[in-house]
């Protein structure tokens, strides 16, 4: 059910749309506001180089996608939460983490997804849509404008919202360029998180720019994951670590497994030896990012207690894997994946701050 918005929005407009906005207008006026839109996240209207009438017809031309639902704060002002609605009513998040020296945003790649993973409360939902290129780089932009105000610089992006962004390659590779290109940020700090499709991660290996991968693996043997991860059973184990270790090889570049541990299900310590195992088989040996379950309305098992937490952690390391706990960002705004919006619906309470209504 993919519709287009009826014109070209501000961030899917490519630079010949925005020269035909800007026609009669002289050259210098075309990098002038499109640098604007996308090195300064300025909206038209703060153009103030340009004359006052031209920024309204920018605006007015090329509209935004993204209409602020909701907007909520949590960590003492250093993560920040949106709840977004689209043309057509569809809704998704995206999350701005402040850390020292760094500021990340978590955007969404799809309305929804199509991969069931049962803890995760966007599987929980479903899938409604993929996003365009412009729904995802208006994400990092309005993050962007937000960490600006917030006397900070957006400095990283990952895809780790809503949805499975190798199941939606090519407006997530074309958001990737962009970032890249008219953004300015480095690949180094994009990073593409995956449930673990294998075609999607040989395209990856085979595009120039260097991203850093992360692989939601969850479990380390075929029969656990296939239960979490229903996709595993199209892509098992093997296929997935021959496809980490080429795109290791070919790109040199950070690879890292993500592992949402829970309670009595993927955090025993046979589960801490096999998933050392499978890291250090790698030709670069995997990063473990450990994130304890954030529980969900639909999935009835607990996350990890924090002593085990720590526990796993230090058995990975002892095995010589380079392993980290996630500290969980914006749990009391419901900052996990397709929590916010399944709260905004009604299955959970949650403490929002309305917003004033369409950005
Ligand atoms: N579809 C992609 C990217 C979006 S999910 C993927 O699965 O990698 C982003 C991350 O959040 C994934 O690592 C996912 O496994 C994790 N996740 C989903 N639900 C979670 C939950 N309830 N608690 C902790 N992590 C969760
Ligand atoms: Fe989709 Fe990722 Fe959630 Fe699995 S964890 S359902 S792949 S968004």
């Amino acid at each position: 059910m993919t519709s287009t918005p009826p014109t070209p929005t501000r961030y899917g407009a490519s630079r010949a749309d925005l020269a035909t906005v800007l026609a009669g207008q002289p050259a210098y006026r075309l990098d002038q506001i499109w640098s604007g839109l996308y090195e300064h996240f300025a909206d038209p209207t703060e153009l103030t180089a340009v004359p006052k009438t031209l920024r309204a017809e920018v605006a007015d031309a090329l509209p935004l996608a993204l209409h602020g639902i909701t907007e909520s704060t949590s960590d003492g002002g250093e993560t920040v939460k949106w709840l977004w609605e689209l043309h057509d009513g569809m809704q998704v998040e995206t999350v701005l983490m402040h850390y020292a020296g760094r500021s990340t945003v978590c955007v969404s790649s799809q309305a929804g997804c199509a991969m069931g993973c049962g803890f995760c409360a966007t599987g929980q939902a479903g899938f409604d849509r993929h996003l365009t290129t412009g729904e995802i780089v208006e994400q990092v932009v309005r993050a962007g404008r937000r960490a600006r105000d917030d006397g900070r610089r957006l400095s990283n992006v990952v895809y780790m919202g809503m949805g499975e962004p190798l199941a939606n390659y090519d407006a997530t590779w074309a958001s990737v360029e962009r970032l890249h290109a008219d953004v300015g940020l480095s690949a180094r700090h994009l990073t593409v998180s995956t449930v673990g499709i294998v075609p999607g991660i040989r395209k990856l290996t085979a595009e120039t720019l260097p991203v850093n991968l992360a692989v939601s693996l969850h479990a380390a043997d075929d029969d656990l994951r296939d239960d979490l991860v229903p996709i595993n059973k199209r892509y098992p184990l093997s296929t997935l670590m021959d496809a980490c270790a080429d795109y290791l090889s070919i790109k040199g570049r950070r690879l890292s497994f993500e592992w949402a541990l829970i309670d009595g299900v993927n955090d025993r310590d046979r589960d801490a030896e096999l998933l050392s195992e499978r890291a250090r088989s790698l030709p670069l040996p995997a990063h473990v990012n450990l994130i304890p379950l954030n529980p969900t309305p639909g999935y009835a098992v607990r996350g990890t207690p924090a002593r085990r937490v720590r526990e796993f952690c230090d058995q990975l390391r002892h095995r010589g894997v380079n392993a980290t706990v996630r500290r969980t960002r914006g749990t009391e705004i419901d900052a996990a994946c397709g929590q916010l919006r399944a709260a905004h619906a009604g299955t959970a309470p949650v403490t929002i701050r309305p917003r004033a209504p369409r950005a």
